[in-house]
């Protein structure tokens, strides 16, 4: 019985994780410069972001096929064009991320830019029967650059298995900010996570890794993870001599702090998610993320 009653649990995650779209995760978002050329374009939750070069642009993660309309509307309010997306690039291979790639790749035309470890898994999501686009495979400390933009990638295994991070270099007021756009350190709901041979080990290397970094500014693929709403909202006050919100070394510590150690809860707690046990959604990030 107790068997029967773990697998319909599992089976409910599973389902969650392959069609579920929490509420309000696809809401609008103002789209903003966070800094120099980066635009934040994505949606209420799902982080999107927008590099623009005289040479075209850089957009990175679609979110949901439902998500693409709220990403155009997010750059076209800023003034740019899909059309001028020279360059996708995919984030790592979880619906809430991907599902949108084949409707970018529509819209934009662009190059569309997957991590090699993540490609099998990302070509797995064909919303409609549309296959599921990659141009160019990247992987550890490969650049993509248009412009006078260069992103580096950097593997971060765990929460998927090619799970990627981006670094550039951002420049405010005179001084340069080494830029993370982390991938997702999120492993407190383990049981709905691709649960591979070495996925706990790669975990704690990539919080080590995490830490290696020189982070100065930073974001992620989920909104809350960077606490976007709040920086938002003091950049809008900003006055003259305060510092960005988004320059934020300390925060980023604190978040892989934070997820390390949700991470080693659920691992102690046999997978089966973070404190309490429980996989409700509402009690921080959702499942899978
Ligand atoms: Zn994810």
């Amino acid at each position: 019985m107790r068997k029967f009653l773990l697998s319909v649990v599992l089976l409910a995650a599973l389902a969650g994780l392959a069609f579920g779209q929490p509420a309000g995760w696809n809401d609008a978002a103002p789209p903003f410069k966070i800094m120099d050329n980066m635009y934040y374009v994505g949606s209420k939750e799902l982080a999107s972001f927008l590099f623009v070069t005289p040479q075209g642009d850089i957009l990175m993660n679609s979110g949901y096929e439902a998500t693409v309309p709220v990403i155009k509307a997010s750059v076209e309010k800023l003034g740019f064009k899909m059309s001028d997306v020279k360059i996708f690039i995919a984030g790592h291979a979880h619906p809430d991320h991907v599902e949108g790639d084949a409707l970018m790749k529509e819209l934009t035309g662009a190059q569309v830019v997957v991590g090699r470890v993540d490609a099998d898994k990302t070509r797995e999501f064909r919303p409609g029967g549309k296959e599921h686009p990659i141009d160019r495979l990247v992987d550890e400390n490969d650049t993509v650059s248009l412009g006078g933009t260069t992103l580096t990638a950097h593997l971060m295994p765990g929460h998927t298995r090619g799970c990627l991070a981006w670094s550039t270099t951002l420049k405010e007021d005179g001084k340069s900010y080494y830029t993370f756009v982390e991938c997702s350190l999120n492993g407190q709901f383990l049981q709905v996570l691709d649960n591979y041979p070495g996925m706990i080990d790669d975990f704690r290397a990539t919080y080590k890794k995490a830490r290696t970094f020189p982070v100065e500014v930073w974001v992620s693929s989920h909104a809350s993870f960077f606490n976007m709403a709040a920086k938002y909202e003091k950049l809008q006050k900003r006055g003259p001599g305060d510092p960005n919100p988004f320059i934020d070394p300390e925060g980023y510590k604190a978040h892989v702090d934070q997820y390390e150690k949700s991470f080693e809860a659920a691992v102690a707690g046999g997978g089966r998610g973070g404190a309490g046990g429980g996989r409700g959604r509402g009690a921080g990030p959702a499942p899978g993320r």
